[in-house]
């Protein structure tokens, strides 16, 4: 039987039409893992150590020759691989990094503050929010993308939170939303509490903290490790501080080696996901920074709306339904109001139904997608 060519056009659309749709693309993304460096800037990911900074004067270096052994090569590409050796082997490969500017790829955060709050605000609810003027704890009135995914079917009790500042129960509202979360930091906040091994929760309590408000990377791992393998969740925050920290405290060496840290613990998270038949070629991460800083010899330290170049940031994306384009350069210019969108995309769900004034997924990050 022949049909009439309008006939075939049509069937022809109906079948593979609805394909530029991000929820019919047959995306394999079943799980997400969501992981933030705090503060750490654009140029440490795409050019790796900046050799203005190490020396005792610019970057409180105490052992410039050792942080010079570990981390100096001539080229940006090889001194980024020395910091970063995930992203530059496994993602460049494998998935998308944006936001390289001597390359012409963009990423910026538009709450226009640049620091922290409202950073993660615009990242998790998908828009900048004008009446977060400062790092308050205050609950936040905006609905992250992490509670209404927790309330789409499939995911209820499937999301959590593992973050290693104590103003995150305040920004996922976990007063309001319920999301399980570690560490918790008040006391009415322990019933929200994950249930972390007992070795890591007294290691928590008893470790002489460097900072009062922000605990060590290295038990956001353990935490976050642990929490994926005996709760298994299909959303998964995980941030890590002592990037932003550490270049509050001028000490470019520990900055870069909490970088480094981060980099491989990122690894090892990828790697147990491989492992588990959960998430073995169904788990998308999205690594990113919550903002820039300045830069040059004091700036470096710093963000803020003040600072010049603190709204300049950096995504990369790694998981089953992103080409595999690399580090990107001379394209569309991206934000982080897109980030939230991006990661309900992946999961095969439209957040911009929901709350249209977020912004619109990336469309290169997801197989088959426009935009929804
Ligand atoms: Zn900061």
């Amino acid at each position: 039987m022949s049909l009439p060519r309008s006939r075939i056009w049509f069937l022809t659309i109906l079948l593979f039409g609805s394909s530029t749709s991000v929820q019919a693309a047959g995306l394999k993304t079943q799980n997400i893992f969501l992981i933030v460096s705090d503060g750490l800037r654009w140029q440490e990911v795409f050019t790796g150590v900046e050799e203005a900074l190490l020396n005792k004067e610019s970057g409180g270096v105490s052992d410039v020759q050792a942080t010079r052994d570990k981390f100096w090569w001539p080229t940006p590409e090889a001194r980024r691989q020395a910091l970063l050796p995930f992203l530059w082997s496994e993602v460049a490969q494998e998935g998308q990094l944006f936001g390289n500017q001597n390359k012409g790829s963009v990423d910026t955060v538009t709450n226009g503050k640049n620091f922290s709050f409202p950073g993660y605000n615009e990242i998790l609810t998908g828009a900048p929010d004008p009446k977060i003027y400062g790092n308050d704890k205050k609950p936040n009135r905006n609905v992250t993308v992490f509670e209404w995914l927790n309330g789409r079917p499939g995911f209820s009790r499937r999301v959590g939170v593992v973050g290693s500042w104590d103003a995150f129960p305040y920004i996922f509202n976990v007063a309001r939303s319920h999301l399980p979360i570690w560490p918790t930091w008040e006391p009415d906040q322990r019933k929200y509490a994950i249930a972390a091994p007992r070795c890591l929760a007294e290691l928590f309590q008893d470790t002489t903290p460097q900072w009062g408000d922000v605990t060590y990377d290295s038990f956001m791992y353990q935490a976050a490790s642990d929490y994926v393998k005996r709760s298994r969740p299909r959303v998964l925050f995980v941030g890590f501080g002592e990037t932003d920290d550490w270049a509050h405290d001028g000490r470019y060496d520990q900055y870069l080696l909490s970088a480094h840290h981060v980099d491989d613990f990122i690894r090892r998270l990828w790697e147990q996901v491989q492992s588990m038949h959960q998430y073995r070629g169904k788990t998308t991460f999205i690594i990113t920074a919550d903002h820039g800083r300045g830069s040059g010899p004091e700036n470096w330290r710093r963000h803020g709306a003040g600072i010049a170049g603190a709204q300049d940031d950096w995504l990369a994306v790694i998981g089953p339904d992103t080409p595999p384009l690399g580090e990107r350069s001379n394209c569309a210019p991206i934000n982080h109001s897109q980030i939230a969108a991006t990661l309900a995309a992946l999961l095969g769900e439209d957040y911009r139904a929901a709350h249209a004034a977020v912004g619109p997924p990336v469309a290169d990050l997801v197989r088959g997608g426009k935009s929804l």
